[in-house]
């Protein structure tokens, strides 16, 4: 018996019957970012272990259970399938000094891989669109991410979605109040699980971020960060709000967000609905103002954001429903000796003139061609016989809407396309 294979599971082959959801999705993330100034950076899907364990921190999900890391057998080198882009992002605008010249705005999209459980919006393979802000302190570039983010939603016509916002502080408001949640977490070890009684002493922050129900009354009692929060990051802050509220964008403080990775400081946002069940974050983000230079390169301010494309696709979805596909303009449909070269030479024209056009390969007769230029949703089928071919011309027959079937000649045709197609 032959083996036959399938998709590695929780990555999902993307098939053309709904391809157009996602190009019309990416059509309007490109016209989106460049409006504000944004320019693509593209990096490899492979990149050095290292490179993610530094930068993403050793003990989170990520790089705790949720990497495709392997050892490369030709050469020994650790390798990684990127997991998220900013440590990507980073990495290649220090490789090519890219900071040089002054601040730069970056974008990417494209997949990331996870070894997560798969379920709804929750995949192994899955699409990022992010933006990175690179040499700027804000707070003024991290209103910009947010109101730009909030103009996306407005694009795709998104349900309410609603902006989650907090501060993380500088590394030293974060150390005094990682100790003061040390030392609260620690008088009631009977109540933490196995993951927060791990992350106890190496990140308690992210104790904040558990979602079991066991544990959420004492997580609320858990000290504040404001509490110790440094005045520049609080000052950062309060500008941000004001900003914020100047523009109309309202936002829900939770002191409780504080983004699952290590090289936020400062503000950190997320929007979220409530529309897609559990996994209703669509966009993450913050400032990374440590992440520079952690990673080897001169101190630079930076602030950014990533969003998962399936998420956006399946609440655009939930609101719009699906978009209609789109359909070529003409089907082309030839029958008979001889008649192949002219039908293929009356393709090209029309595509000359602008037209989609599919051309019925195969042969066939043309009741059967007929049928397939109906179900292709052309606006007309061309039809091209021995007695067309010899004079030149063709049988134009419209498929949906009003309109008589005539013969004229091919001249005539290309004069009339585009307006043959247009269906009334
Ligand atoms: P979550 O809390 O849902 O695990 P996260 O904090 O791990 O999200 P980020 O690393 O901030 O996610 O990634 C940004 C966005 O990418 C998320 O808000 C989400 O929309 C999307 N995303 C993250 N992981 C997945 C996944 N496994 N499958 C699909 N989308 C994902
Ligand atoms: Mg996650």
């Amino acid at each position: 018996m032959t083996q036959t294979f399938q998709a590695v599971r929780g990555m999902n082959d993307l098939l053309p019957d709904s391809i157009h959801e996602w190009e019309f999705l990416e059509d309007t993330l490109r016209s989106w970012l460049s409006s504000y100034g944004y320019r693509q950076i593209r990096t490899p899907l492979l990149e050095p272990t290292g490179l993610f364990t530094r930068s993403i921190g050793e003990v989170t999900d990520i790089v705790e259970k949720e990497m495709y890391s392997f050892t490369d057998s030709l050469n020994g080198e650790a390798l990684t399938l990127r997991p998220e882009a900013t440590a990507s992002s980073v990495r290649a605008v220090l490789e090519h000094n890219l900071l040089y010249p002054g601040p730069q705005r970056l974008w990417y999209i494209g997949p990331m891989f996870r070894h997560e459980r798969p379920q709804k919006g929750r995949y192994r393979q899955f699409h990022q669109c992010g933006v990175e802000a690179m040499g700027y302190a804000g707070p003024d570039i991290d209103a910009e991410l947010i109101l730009m983010t909030a103009r996306l939603w407005k694009l795709l016509d998104l349900p309410a979605v609603e902006l989650q916002l907090n501060t993380i502080g500088a590394p030293e408001a974060r150390l005094r109040h990682r100790a003061r949640l040390i030392a609260h977490f620690e008088q009631h070890l009977d109540v933490l699980d196995e993951d927060a009684k791990r992350r106890l002493h190496s990140n308690p922050l992210r104790i904040l971020d558990s979602k079991n129900p066991a544990m959420q009354a004492l997580i609320e009692a858990a000290p504040q960060l404001a509490e110790d929060l440094d005045d520049a990051s609080r000052l950062h802050f309060e500008t941000l709000q004001q900003l914020l509220s100047h523009a109309g964008i309202s936002f829900t403080l939770n002191h409780r967000l504080v983004r699952g990775l290590d090289y936020y400081n400062a503000t950190v946002f997320e929007w979220v609905t409530q529309d897609l069940g559990a996994q209703g974050t669509i966009c993450g983000g913050g400032r990374y103002d440590g992440l520079i230079p952690q990673l080897g390169g001169k101190p630079a301010p930076a602030a950014g954001f990533a969003m998962g494309l399936e998420r956006l696709l399946a609440l655009r979805q939930a609101r719009n429903g699906v978009l209609p596909p789109p359909h070529p303009d003409v089907y082309l449909a030839s029958n008979g000796e001889g008649v192949t070269a002219f039908a293929l030479e009356v393709a090209e024209r029309l595509r000359d003139h602008g037209s989609q056009v599919v051309f019925h390969a195969g042969g066939g007769s043309f009741k059967s061609q007929l049928k397939r230029a109906d179900g292709s949703g052309a606006a007309v089928c061309i039809i091209v016989g021995e007695a067309e071919s010899q004079a030149r011309e063709v049988t134009c027959k419209p498929l949906r809407g009003q309109g008589e079937q005539e013969t004229l000649s091919l001249e005539a045709l290309l004069s009339r396309i585009p307006a043959l197609t247009q269906v009334k």
